[in-house]
């Protein structure tokens, strides 16, 4: 990797170089190129991720004459809050502008064993699931790798993670955010490094969990580069209805998908990991007996656990959420299959910070956000006079 320290001639000074998205092996090559010791990254990380420092020039253990050169070819800048929202559970939910004027959500959700952290990685979503508020909003770009991490980097500065003494805040991150993040490969395994190594944010791998709508070839690559934990968005069992409700299976099917999740679990050195499957219960769509024997039998050679979501209504919704009768039958029929079956409590509805009602601001390339609104405003005089 090259990273053009120079002015070329008749051209404006080389933009700044980001060090908040560098993982470990990429903060390496650069102080090789500027014929440091490659330790030097470490300690950058360290200053970033765990002491939460920006300014270069605090950075005590690098020479006056280091941080001069660093602070003329380098920067480390997060993205800006514009805003949080707190939740009568103690859900937090913190808007986060970009570059470009869009902004995402991040969600920091407090257990009392655990704090997860969901994180976005792209600026709406392009793959269009019929019942997720994100995908409404449209598409505008993908996320840098310094506005992913960025957003752990906020939310620890945010809870006061980086004040020493603080109680350890964020022990679990989930790509659960806005956006798919296999469509954002490169940016997402640099993000997912810099949160699991030492010097980083070091979180286990079993705490950080990837979940994707089925985007089969990057499942392929994400195993040979990296062990998260792998969610998939199921929420059907049969390709008729799923091509309906996550229209991407249109072009990675079922059956190639299931195979995809076994061969991802057979690359992890440790056999005892799990694919979690979540299923997303709409009333009257998914949620039938039927739907729950079939996804059993889909299921029964993956090694999984399987957490039921109620669907979280959102503006202009056709779907409605499942009755807890029966999202209860279809727990009790996965159980009596044998499955591990547990059910996401819904956080934060208050603030609409629950599973797929983030929806940030999207400045959308793709227009779907207008035939969205423009299908809505139609369909509502039909809908009051019914
Ligand atoms: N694109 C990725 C990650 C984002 S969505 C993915 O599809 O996995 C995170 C989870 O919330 C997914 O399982 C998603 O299908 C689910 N979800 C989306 N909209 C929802 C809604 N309105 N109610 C409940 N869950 C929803």
């Amino acid at each position: 990797m090259s990273f053009s320290l120079g002015v070329k001639e008749n051209c404006k000074p080389a933009k700044k170089i980001n060090l908040m998205g560098m993982p470990v092996e990429k903060v390496e090559n650069f102080f090789a190129e500027l014929g440091e010791k490659r330790f030097r990254a470490t300690q950058i990380l360290q200053w970033i991720h765990q002491k939460g420092i920006l300014d270069i020039e605090s950075m005590t253990n690098f020479s006056k004459p280091l941080r001069r050169k660093l602070i003329s070819m380098a920067e480390v800048r997060p993205p800006d809050i514009v805003n949080c929202e707190e939740s009568t559970d103690g859900t937090r939910k913190w808007l986060i502008q970009l570059n470009g004027g869009s902004c995402v959500e991040a969600v920091f959700i407090p257990e009392r064993s655990r704090g997860t952290l969901c994180v976005s990685s792209q600026i709406g979503c392009a793959l269009d699931c019929s019942f997720c508020a994100t995908g409404k909003q449209g598409f505008n770009r993908d996320l840098s790798a310094s506005e992913i991490i960025g957003q752990v980097w906020l939310a620890c500065k945010s809870l006061g993670k980086f004040d020493q003494n603080a109680p350890q805040g964020i022990t679990n991150v989930v790509m659960m955010g806005m956006g798919e993040p296999l469509m954002n490969f490169d940016n997402v395994v640099d993000a997912l490094n810099i949160m699991l190594d030492d010097h980083g944010y070091g979180l286990s791998k079993r705490r950080v969990t990837l979940s994707t709508a089925g985007v089969i070839p990057a499942i392929d690559k994400l195993g040979d580069v990296s062990d998260v934990s792998l969610a998939i968005s199921l929420h059907a069992p049969n390709d008729e209805l799923r091509n309906e409700l996550v229209p991407i299976n249109r072009k990675y099917p079922l059956g190639g998908l299931v195979s995809s999740a076994k061969k991802y679990l057979n690359k992890m050195p440790d056999n005892r990991r799990k694919i979690t499957i979540e299923y997303t219960l709409i009333d009257n769509i998914n949620d039938r007996g039927h739907h729950a024997h079939e996804l059993a039998d889909l299921l029964k050679e993956l090694p999984c656990k399987i957490n039921l979501i109620p669907f979280n209504p959102f503006y202009g919704t056709q779907y409605k959420r499942v009755t807890n009768c029966a999202m209860y039958r279809f727990r009790d029929i996965l159980q009596q299959h044998g499955y591990t079956v547990t059910i996401r409590t819904t956080r934060g509805d208050d603030i609409a910070a629950a599973c797929g009602q983030l929806a940030g601001q999207v400045n959308d390339k793709t227009r779907r956000q207008e035939r969205y609104k423009q299908k809505f405003s139609d369909e509502q005089p039909v809908r009051m006079m019914l």
